[in-house]
């Protein structure tokens, strides 16, 4: 079964209730290796969001849901997540085009869109200790899942855990992008704020999927 609008707007309601969640944390992790600011940034953002998914007209589609968030994270979100993040969802509306539901294929597809539009804007490459870590092995898992014949919520669940697997994996690395960077060998033992706000986001993508499905 595809995910329509329903999921989509679960997904970013559960987006602006873990991100709430996990503010302080997403906050000491930047707070480690950055500027501090990624937990107040995101939880800005995507409160902004929620309020807006009331004017959504009918007939609107996930598509118009990513795009959505994407105007609201670019308006809204400082640093260097809300352009990222923007151009994330921005790509991936424009995979999810105007279909009004999306199978395992299309949410892999609108995933692959999404990361590659942060590679296109940040330059980041796999193993800097960004959000790609987290990013690319989850396009891999739901690409892997999608061609196994997954249907889009299973595509989203071996996503989000790929995603968790690559955020934990970034602890060891030395950053190679980002503000982090500026501190050389010191960034190595901590986890990278944009992998894991990514994983979160997976997560919540994969947990509004299930929750779909069991209705
Ligand atoms: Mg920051």
């Amino acid at each position: 079964m595809g995910l329509d609008i329903t999921w989509a707007v679960d997904w970013v309601r559960l987006s602006a209730d873990v991100i709430a969640e996990h503010r302080i944390e997403l906050i000491t992790l930047d707070r480690e290796i950055g500027d501090g600011d990624h937990g107040e940034n995101m939880d800005r953002g995507f409160q902004a969001v929620l309020p807006k998914l009331d004017d959504l007209p009918a007939g609107s589609t996930p598509g118009d849901v990513l795009k959505l968030v994407a105007t609201t994270l670019i308006s809204t979100v400082g640093g260097a997540a809300g352009p990222l993040y923007g151009t994330a969802y921005l790509k991936g509306a424009v995979a999810a085009g105007s279909a009004a539901s999306l199978d395992g294929p299309a949410i892999a597809a609108v995933l692959a869109a999404a990361r590659d539009g942060i590679v296109l804007r940040g330059k980041a490459e796999s193993g800097d200790k960004t959000m790609i870590d987290a990013w690319t092995p989850a396009v891999d898992a739901a690409e892997a899942a999608a061609s196994n014949g997954s249907d889009a919520a299973a595509v989203l669940a071996a996503a989000s855990d790929a995603a968790w697997a690559g955020a934990e994996a970034t602890e060891p690395l030395v950053a190679r992008k980002g503000r982090a960077s500026y501190l050389g060998e010191r960034s190595a033992g901590h986890r990278d704020p944009g992998a894991q706000s990514t994983a979160l986001l997976l997560q919540a993508a994969s947990d509004a999927a299930s929750a779909s499905a069991g209705a």
